[in-house]
Order: structure tokens, then sequence, then C-alpha cells
């Protein structure tokens, strides 16, 4: 087994560029999203807040904001230990109270959308008053001839089945093969109706909107297509700003900034991705990390002329432990605004994202599922690969790198119940000894 981790990295993962990115995108006037969206998602979910902050108990002390910390990531977690040039930093998604994961932005804010329009349907707000009153027996009386559907892979079904359920909704989630026994049986204790299928990620969300149109009183969020849910998604990157302004990180041409975030439809890391380039401009390179055998937006990527082509035309087959990240087509709402902002997509095997689970615990204290610990993918592959270098020196990069921070996305796994988590560190032990070798060794190379 090779002992040198520049070795090592390139069995585990593989950096694919974008030669369409360009170093600040024009800002589209045409396409279904422009950044206002994205400013109104904001203010929409500040204007929730005081409510949230009575709804859910856990979100007193922030005053109802659901956003996570950016934490210090030991370098020694990505492998290559001190020799690595930059900044490490964790985006910490996977501590997003109530959802426990990134979906908890850009779900929340589409729940609290169709609540908005529902209420002032129904006269229950007027301007800008009324938002403390909608927790309010009377307010969740109206709310409870209303459905809010979706089709998920799990977390999206958290997400927006226990935002829904607390508002008073009727909530329905649709859930794909890959779905955990413990997110269903957690929505169910909440009140939320779970469909179960034996088919994939497509096939829920399929099932799931043609029965939303069948009932006129009911919200299909739809996350192939959805504006709202992206819109939510992308506030992270505006808030993001502030974070590193408070935290003293400097992110401009001279310090570049290099963000590794798992992907699986697109929505969520497309959110963040289009929120950060309209922040940072060319400052910010945006990399997606997909499991080898759901590739689906790479697969995309390098097909764009065959529109809605699914990772089954590729020769994959959708079997990853990233439960997260297992869908067959990326979302065409986000594809076409990733052409020119997104860097690169970075491919890994369930092996490394089973070994970065435990990495992520041992090395750093981070309790992270698998499809969150795909990112710890994406400093690796850049730093460590022959197309990462390459990148790194037609973009003029070199002699920033020293000045450089990255950030790895982690975007779920705090409510993971003990045993199931207990079961991947054991594994990932493993994985690691053999992708990586002996601990001892992971400092050096
Ligand atoms: C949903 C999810 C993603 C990816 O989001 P998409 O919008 O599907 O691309 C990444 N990580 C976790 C943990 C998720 O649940």
């Amino acid at each position: 087994m090779p002992q040198n981790g520049k070795e090592v990295s390139r069995q585990v993962s593989t950096l694919w560029i974008n030669a369409e990115c360009v170093p600040k995108p024009p800002a589209s006037k045409t396409s279904d999203i422009i950044i206002s969206d994205v400013e109104k998602a904001e203010q929409r979910l500040a204007r929730f807040a005081p409510l949230l902050a009575t709804l859910f108990p856990e979100l007193a002390q922030s005053g109802g904001i659901v956003e996570s910390p950016l934490c210090a990531l030991p370098p020694v977690v990505i492998g290559a230990g001190s020799s690595l040039p930059g900044s490490f930093w964790v985006k910490a998604d996977h501590q997003l109270a109530v959802a426990g994961s990134v979906k908890a932005r850009g779900g929340f804010h589409e729940v609290l959308e169709f609540a908005e329009q529902v209420a002032r349907d129904n006269g229950l707000l007027v301007g800008e008053h009324g938002y403390q009153t909608l927790g309010s027996p009377a307010a969740r009386e109206v709310f409870s001839h209303y459905e809010v559907a979706v089709g998920s892979t799990g977390n999206l079904g958290m997400s927006i089945g226990i935002m829904s359920a607390a508002l008073g909704f009727r909530a329905t989630v649709h859930m794909s093969a890959e779905a955990k026994d413990w997110k269903k049986r957690k929505l169910r204790s909440h009140g939320v109706t779970v469909h179960e299928y034996e088919g994939d990620y497509g096939q829920a969300v399929a099932k799931g909107r043609e029965l939303a149109k069948a009932n006129p009183m009911c919200h299909f969020v739809d996350d192939e297509h959805s504006v709202s849910l992206f819109s939510g998604y992308a506030v992270a990157a505006l808030r993001l700003g502030a974070q590193f302004a408070a935290q003293g990180i400097a992110v401009d041409e001279e310090h570049p900034l290099f963000v590794y975030i798992p992907c699986g439809v697109g929505g969520a890391p497309g959110g963040v991705c289009y929120g950060l380039k309209h922040v940072f401009g060319a400052a910010v390179h945006c990399f997606f990390v997909e499991p080898e055998d759901s590739a689906c937006f790479l697969v995309q990527m390098q097909n764009p002329d065959k529109p809605g082509i699914s990772i089954y035309d590729a020769g994959q087959h959708n079997r990853t432990i990233a439960d997260g990240l297992a869908v067959p087509r990326a979302s065409e709402l986000v594809y076409p605004l990733m052409r020119e902002r997104l860097s690169g997509v970075v491919v890994t095997s369930d092996e490394c994202m089973h070994a970065d689970v435990w990495r992520m615990q041992a090395l750093a204290g981070f309790k992270v599922e698998p499809s969150a610990a795909a990112a710890v993918s994406g400093p690796r592959a850049l730093l460590q690969s022959e197309a990462g270098r390459r990148y790194i020196a037609e973009q003029g990069l070199q002699a920033r790198m020293l000045r450089a921070n990255h950030i790895v996305w982690t975007t779920g796994g705090a409510l993971m119940p003990g045993d199931e988590y207990e079961a991947l560190l054991l594994e990932g032990e493993r994985a690691s000894g053999r992708l990586f070798g002996a601990l001892a060794d992971t400092g050096g190379n």
C-alpha cells in the first residue's frame, strides 16, 4: 500500500475542471433566478425568525435564525498534514438546528414562503405585521386545510416535513429507496405522512408531483425546479460574507477562497455557489463533490448537448452510501447557472467517504454523515492531483496558495442515531487504514 499522500489521493478521488467557468459571470437577467430573489429570501427568513424562535426552543438563542459556525479544520484530516498550504475551515451545516443538514435553509424558506402566501390569502398578515400570530391556534387551523408535499432521499423531507408540521400544515414526504429508517421514524413522530418507494429519487419525486397535482390545496416542493428552495440555499453565501468579515478572514483576489460542497441534484451546492460568485466574484473557486456511482452533475456538465441525461445513461447505478447524494439527474434549473460559475467537480468513492466520516470524528471531532464527508475529498483532489495543480497554475494562483482559505462544507450529520453512527465509524476506521495508512503516517509524506 502506498504511504505517500500524493500517490494515495490519485486513487481515491478524481478532479474534473470546467473549461467554461469564467472569473466573473455576468449577472443574468434572463435566467430563472436573479440575485434579488436571494436577498428577498434572506429578508423573509429574518421576518419569520421571531416566530421560529417560539416554535423551536433550540432556536431561542439565535433569535430564530438557523445558521452554522465556520470552524477551523485541522489539515491532518485531509491527509498530508502540515505540508498543505493555506487555511482550512469547516462550514458546519451538519450542526444546523432542527433539520440537521444544509436542507434547513432552502427547505425552511420554501415552507415559509408558502405559509406567507396562505396567510396573506386568508387575511392573517397585513403588510409586515402579524408574523408572530402565525403560531396561534387560529392560524394553525387555517394552515391545517393545506398540504405541503415533497420527494426526498431523506434530508429534504426532514427539513420540509418538520417545518410544515410545526406550522400546522398537513405534510407528506415521498421517500426514495435510499432513505434511512430513522429519518422516516422521526418524521412520523412529528405527524408527517411518509410514503416509501422502491425506486430512485427521480421516481419518488415524479410520484409526489403527480399526487400533489390532484389536490389544489397542496403545495409540492419541487427539488428539481424550485426557485424558492434555491434562493433559500443561496442565503448561506450572503451570510458567509458577513461571517468572514466578523472573523477577520480576508477574501479577495490576493486571498483566494476555495469551496467544496457535496452535490446531489445541485440545488443546495448550486445555491451556495451562485451566492458566493455574486459576493466574491473571481476570488472564489467552487467545486462540487459527488459519489462515483451517482455523479449526475458531472455527467450533465460533460454532456451539455444532452439535457436531462441521467447517470444510468453514463453507466452508473446510483449505488452509494451517500444517501443525500444518491440522485440520477441534475436539476434543470441549476445546471445552466453553473456552466459559467462552477470551477470543477470532484468524484469520490464510498470507501473514501467512509474513511472521512471516521477521520472527521477522530481527528477533528465533527459528527458528519457520509454525504457530508464527501467534501473532504475536495481539497485533497485540488491540492494533490495533476489536474488540480494545473488549475492552480492556469489561474495564476500558485503564489497565493499560502494565503488561500479552503472551506469543506459539511452538509449533514448531527441528527444521526448513535448505533448507525457507531457502525459507520467502525467501517470508516478500517477504510482510512486501507486508503491512508496508519494514523501516525498521515502527518507527513
Ligand atoms: C441534499 C444534500 C446534499 C446535496 O444537495 P442537492 O441539492 O441535492 O444537490 C448534500 N449533502 C447532504 C447531507 C444532503 O442532504
